[in-house]
């Protein structure tokens, strides 16, 4: 049924023929996945980057079923509200006035694609009330993954999505990503990341500052490889974007809800952003909900002007998928796995990596909080890759990995990591060991 009927997304459907179908994952518990032939694994990549809290946990299902005998949806369009989705704004407003108070708004869409595709119309629409409407271009990052509907997969930075379908549309310009060990092999962090974080200043000359709408960028990059940029880099894009007015806006779909051991990942690096949107961890990936972060300057100029701010979807604050992600959010907090991710979990998981930094096909560990990569390379001390190109180890080091019960993903010829936040010490010390066992199994098939 799978390849008679099925389309999976991000697919090519010859591999998917020719393997004859899927893997199918049938059950799930804590921070173990099963297959439909009994094999269990543990599960280094949150599902798909979003399984905060882990798997089977009971309460969200029982909110999920209380809030549909309840009211199972009505819409946010008539002038009307449910009480699930208000709760929850005001509970990330809480989340979000940690780092910076003056976010007060949220937006609910469903998808981290969607939260994005808001920000482009929102951006858009705040540059029009100010009486600014030449503010159009947004600037973003090579290899950012923002999403894949037209507007989100145009301020991503990922070229093969670029080339299908002729994005990205106009007004999105793509600067240097702050992937220091690909492209700033030999220089200081601090060097490196002024020389990266002038780029964007660079092209906002180019453009012209007054054209120029907002930046957008994730934290640290997920999908572009778990790319942690210098602790200074932040800070100076921040600086560049005041300089210009130019609103800043930190894509949070992975770093939120506690990846790097704050509620949202922005917080880590001590910047204030206009605007944030989140995503998957927001309720664990249990059900899909979305949101966009607003600060008070922007909804002031709203309520200042009047007008119907022109967007929005059917599902936008759906009352079953905020009763969800309320339910998540508790846990997280009774659990204090935020915490336990900045002070226990993630130094732990560091820590741990670095068994790895010895091996000889191992270029590089980084991590923070609990979301981290491995490089690998065909010559130790440097960022040589095997094939002379990138993307021949990873996926082999990958199939081993699962092969020895741990999934994680390749980028690249990096190893990504970003397990559950419940994730123990044990289970840190078995992903590690089941990693180095297929460093191991691939270096001889690498190297004849
Ligand atoms: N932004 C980031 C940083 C992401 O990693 C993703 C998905 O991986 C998205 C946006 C898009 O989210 P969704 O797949 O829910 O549309």
């Amino acid at each position: 049924m799978d390849v008679a009927h099925h389309l999976p997304p991000q697919s090519d459907y010859k591999v998917q023929h020719e393997l004859g179908g899927a893997r199918f994952i049938v059950s799930a518990e804590g921070c173990r996945i099963t297959d439909g032939e009994g094999v269990t694994m543990l599960d280094g990549m949150a599902g798909l980057w979003c399984v905060n809290i882990g798997y089977g946990r009971k309460e969200l299902a029982e909110a999920a079923y209380d809030q549909m005998l309840e009211l199972p949806f009505y819409n946010t369009f008539f002038k009307t509200a449910t009480p699930p989705p208000v709760r929850l704004a005001a509970k990330i407003a809480e989340k979000m006035a940690i780092g910076n108070p003056d976010l007060t708004h949220v937006f609910f869409n469903n998808s981290g694609s969607e939260a994005n595709d808001t920000i482009f119309r929102l951006v858009r629409y705040y540059w029009d009330l100010k009486g600014e409407s030449k503010r159009k271009i947004f600037i973003s990052r090579k290899n950012a993954y923002h999403g894949s509907t037209v507007a989100s997969a145009s301020l991503g930075g990922m070229t093969f999505m670029h080339e299908q379908g002729g994005l990205p549309i106009p007004g999105v310009e793509h600067v240097d990503q702050p992937y220091q060990f690909g492209e700033g092999f030999d220089e200081t962090p601090e060097a490196f990341a002024t020389r990266v974080a002038n780029t964007i200043e660079e092209r906002i000359l180019a453009v012209g500052p007054e054209n120029v709408a907002a930046f957008i960028g994730e934290p640290v990059q997920g999908a572009g490889g778990v790319i942690i940029p210098p602790n200074t880099y932040w800070p100076q894009v921040e600086a560049i974007c005041r300089k210009y007015g130019i609103l800043l806006v930190c894509d949070e779909v992975i770093c939120g809800f506690g990846r790097l051991g704050h509620w949202f990942g922005h917080q880590y690096f001590g910047i204030k952003p206009d605007l944030i949107t989140m995503a998957k961890g927001m309720s664990s990936g249990y059900l899909p909900i979305s949101a966009v972060g607003v600060s008070r300057h922007i909804v002031d100029l709203m309520v200042e002007k009047g007008g119907e701010f022109a967007h929005g979807f059917t599902y936008s604050g759906h009352p079953t998928c905020a009763a969800v992600a309320l339910a998540n959010i508790e846990i997280l907090e009774s659990e204090g796995l935020v915490g336990r991710t900045k002070t226990v979990t993630g130094p732990y998981f560091a820590n741990a990596l670095k068994r790895l930094s010895d091996h000889p096909l191992v270029g590089e560990v980084r991590s923070l909080g609990l979301i981290g990569a491995i490089e690998i390379v065909s010559r130790k001390g440097t960022n040589q890759r095997f094939g002379g190109a990138e993307g021949t180890a990873g996926p082999i080091v990958r199939d081993l990995c699962i092969e020895g019960g741990l999934m994680v993903r390749a980028i690249r010829d990096s190893i990504v990591m970003c397990p559950p936040l419940t994730i123990s010490e044990a289970e840190i010390d078995e992903l590690v060991s089941i990693i180095e066992k297929a460093l191991n199994a691939a270096d001889p098939l690498l190297r004849s």
